[in-house]
Order: structure tokens, then C-alpha cells, then sequence
């Protein structure tokens, strides 16, 4: 019998141990996870914050016990990996246990990154990825010690920290060392809207400024300086300044750029070894080449792909674009795309809260930023996709009837597909 391993136990983890059954494979599954949670959505946390869902709601596939008596499989709790050998094949676990394994999926995605904020001490600074996470900051706000939060870092993490705290009425200020908002994925014109709009609604957004200095004043609160010589004064600093694959503990022999490099089947370098999810690099199908792209979807289309290879039924996946949908205080931003690839920028629609606008080239669209247009997002990503992945646009009869009745400028239905008269 094959022995598997899976290190992680997230949307890749949980979808890989699923499409290992579903392919009939009786091997043996050993599944180590650092806690002792259920695989969890790390994108719930703030929902949970706001107050928006309960606290099951985060863990969408049921618990450990009986996911381990569904998919027969030994689930290491609370075990961390701290190594992976790639040949022979071998964990070692922070006990010092070693086992060997015929192939071994690494799916422990991505820690967030945490800045020291000058003197500030380590209980007035959060991040958001984890259930931890999300309780301590519950908590901190359900007591009432957080009247301000700095939340450092304007991308979609950051954004819905702000979003939990406005929707508790707990004031909030946003910095981030970059000129606008949503830095990666947004155009100048798309972000001052909703920088605009952020305004609007009681947020005091900094940009292009660095928090260069911290401390606590005789009040308690935390008192910080920015690179401009503004200052604040906060009950709490949410620090949300993106993420780092958690791959330290994998064969330093295994191919990686910013994350482990895999191709269309979830193979790394190393015979065997599989990764998937974010702490994996897979192909971008706009440009061919690899490209961390953390997604919850993402990370479970790649999961069940790694799955698949893992029980010998290779289907490989056609990679996937940049993509980030992004609800905030009642407001949609929406882009798919690379916004620094090569091509022409026109603005379609810039009407009150409306507002789209495009980068294309040789008739194909290479990304594009939508504002108030949220029931459109998954009609124009499948347009996107298939582009890329067939190299033509047709849409299919759902598409077809979303579009036509949307509004829509005449320009983008054109490249869109061109099938909407
Ligand atoms: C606030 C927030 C908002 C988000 N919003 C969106 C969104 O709108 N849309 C979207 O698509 N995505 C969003 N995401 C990203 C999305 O949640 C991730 O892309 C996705 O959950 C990644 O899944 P994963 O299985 O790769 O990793 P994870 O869910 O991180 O799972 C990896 C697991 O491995 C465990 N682990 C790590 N190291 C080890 C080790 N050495 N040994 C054992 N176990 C280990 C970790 O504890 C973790 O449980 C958001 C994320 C956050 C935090």
C-alpha cells in the first residue's frame, strides 16, 4: 500500500485528501496540521470579527473526527513539520518522530508578515490569517479596550480589518507605504474612488507614508509617528502588510521563487513531492510563467489537481489569472488581470460610484478594474479565462444574459467575446 503524506490542512490540504478518495486510492494518508482546528477559511476571520457569521461558519467541511472517519485517513494534530527531506522521502515532526512516505503534498500556505511598529509591544499588534488570530481580536474588541485601530497596509486583508472595526464603530486609521490603495491590483483612477468613498465613511487613510516610530504614552495607548511627521493615537495596530509562504521547512533542493514552483499537475522539482495552495507558485495563464497567486479557490482547485496526480489520475489544471474581489463597507472593488502588464488603459465608465477600466492589447484584455459592478465579477472572469485558456471568449447562455441585460459599454462586450449584439 502507497503511503501519503499531507503537510497542512487548509482549502488544498482538505480538497487534496478528498480527491485522493474520490480517485478510489486506498492508500495509507497521514495528515499533519500545526493545530487543532478544523481546516478553516482564513478569508471568514474579519466576518467573524464584524460579527457577521458565528464562529462555526469558518470551518466549512465539518470536524476533524469526521472528516478523518469519511476519508479514513490519520490526521496529526497540533504536529508541526519541520522537515521535509526529498530523498529519501521524509518528515521529521517537531517531536523528532521520522516517517517515510511514497509522496507528499505540501499545502501549509501562507503566515502573515509582522513588522515591528517601533516600541510598540507584541500584545497591541495583530495580524489576521488565523482562528487564533481572529479570537484575539474579537475578543480585544467585544471587551472594549479598542476604541481606535491603526490598521497598517491597504490591501484586501487590511481593507477588511478596517471593514470589522467601522461595521463596531471603532475608529480606524489605514497607512500603508504605497501611494494608493490596493497598490497591486488597482488602477490610480479605481483606487481614488474608493479612497473617495473610504472618506466618505469616516475612514482616515494615509498613503505613501511609513509608521517610522512607536510607543506607548502614560495614557496607555499607543502613539505612532509616521515618515511625513503625522502622527496617530491608537488602542491597537493591526499589522496587515501581506504574506510569506510557510515552505522554511522543505528540502532547501526544491525549486522556489517566492513560493515552491510547481507545474500543471502540482509537481515540485522533487519526485514526489507535490505542493498546492499558497504556499505554491503556479502557472499565471496570462503570461505562461509561474506566479503566486493565493486564493482560496485557487488553493482548492489545486489541492484536488495535487490529489488527483497523488492517486496516479493526472488532470492537469490550466493555471489561473490574478484576481482580487474585494467587498468593503458596502462597496465592491473588483479586478482581474495584471495591471502592469503591457497595453492600452482606457476608462469605460466613470459615473458616481461606477467605474471601470481596462488594459488591453491586441484585442485581448489584460486586466480589468470594476467598481459597483459585483454581480458582473464572475461573468467577466469566465470571459478572461477563457481567453487564455482557449484562446477564444465564447459565452455560454448565462453569460450571454448576465452581460446583455448589465449595461455594459458596447467596447468591453466587443472584447469581451464579441457575442452580445
Ligand atoms: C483576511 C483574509 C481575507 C481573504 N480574502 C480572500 C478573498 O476575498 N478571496 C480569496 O480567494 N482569498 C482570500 N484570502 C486568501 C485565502 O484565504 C487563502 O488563499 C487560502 O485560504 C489558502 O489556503 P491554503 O490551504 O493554501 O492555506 P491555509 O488556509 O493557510 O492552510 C495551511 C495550513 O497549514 C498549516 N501549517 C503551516 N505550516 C505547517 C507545518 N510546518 N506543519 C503542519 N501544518 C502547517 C497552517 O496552520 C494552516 O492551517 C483571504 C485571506 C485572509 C487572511
Amino acid at each position: 500500500m502507497e503511503r501519503f503524506a499531507i503537510i497542512g490542512f487548509g482549502a488544498a490540504g482538505y480538497a487534496a485528501l478528498k480527491a485522493i478518495r474520490e480517485c478510489g486510492s486506498d492508500a495509507q494518508i497521514d495528515i499533519y496540521s500545526d493545530h487543532d482546528y478544523a481546516p478553516y477559511n482564513p478569508m471568514l476571520t474579519t466576518y467573524y470579527i464584524k460579527g457577521a457569521i458565528p464562529y462555526e461558519a469558518m470551518f466549512p467541511f465539518g470536524s476533524l473526527e469526521d472528516i478523518a472517519a469519511k476519508y479514513d485517513c490519520a490526521i496529526y494534530k497540533n504536529t508541526e513539520v519541520e522537515d521535509l527531506k526529498a530523498s529519501p522521502l521524509s518528515i521529521t515532526t517537531g517531536d523528532g518522530e521520522a516517517r517515510c512516505y511514497d509522496k507528499v503534498l505540501i499545502a501549509t500556505g501562507a503566515a502573515p508578515v509582522l513588522l515591528p511598529v517601533g516600541d510598540i509591544p507584541a500584545e497591541k499588534l495583530y495580524t489576521m490569517r488565523t482562528v487564533d488570530d481572529a479570537r484575539r481580536l474579537k475578543e480585544a474588541f467585544d471587551s472594549g479596550a479598542i476604541r481606535k485601530i491603526l490598521v497598517i497596509g491597504a490591501s484586501w486583508v487590511g481593507i477588511k480589518v478596517v471593514e470589522a472595526a467601522w461595521a463596531r464603530g471603532i475608529e480606524c486609521v489605514m497607512a500603508d507605504m504605497a501611494e494608493q490603495i490596493f497598490a497591486t491590483s488597482a488602477f490610480e483612477g479605481a483606487s481614488i474612488k474608493c479612497e473617495e468613498y473610504l472618506a466618505e465613511e469616516g475612514i482616515d487613510s494615509r498613503f505613501g507614508v511609513k509608521a517610522t516610530g512607536g510607543r506607548i504614552g502614560e495614557n496607555g495607548r499607543c502613539q505612532v509617528i509616521f515618515s511625513d511627521g503625522s502622527e496617530t493615537e491608537v488602542d491597537a495596530i493591526a499589522v496587515c502588510v501581506g504574506i510569506r509562504p510557510a515552505a522554511s521547512f522543505a528540502d532547501s533542493t526544491i525549486a522556489r521563487d517566492k513560493a515552491i514552483i510547481v507545474d500543471n499537475n502540482m509537481k515540485t522539482s522533487a519526485e514526489g513531492v507535490y505542493a498546492a495552495g499558497d504556499v505554491a507558485e503556479g502557472i499565471d495563464m496570462m503570461t505562461g510563467r509561474t506566479r503566486h497567486i493565493g486564493l482560496w479557490a485557487n488553493s482548492a482547485t489545486q489541492g484536488r489537481c495535487a490529489g488527483l496526480a497523488m492517486a496516479g489520475r493526472e488532470e492537469p489544471t490550466e493555471g489561473n489569472i490574478l484576481h482580487n474581489i474585494t467587498h468593503f463597507l458596502n462597496y465592491n472593488f473588483i479586478s482581474f488581470g495584471d495591471k502592469d502588464a503591457e497595453g492600452e488603459r482606457r476608462v469605460l465608465v466613470d459615473e458616481g460610484s461606477r467605474y471601470i477600466e481596462i488594459l488591453h492589447r491586441d484585442g485581448k484584455l489584460y486586466c480589468i478594474n470594476m467598481l459597483g459592478d459585483y454581480e458582473l465579477s464572475g461573468a467577466v472572469k469566465n470571459c478572461i479565462i477563457k481567453y487564455f485558456s482557449k484562446g477564444t471568449a465564447e459565452l455560454n447562455e448565462l453569460e450571454l444574459g448576465v452581460i446583455a441585460k448589465s449595461g455594459l459599454p458596447n467596447e468591453l462586450i466587443r472584447i469581451l467575446g464579441g457575442m452580445v449584439k
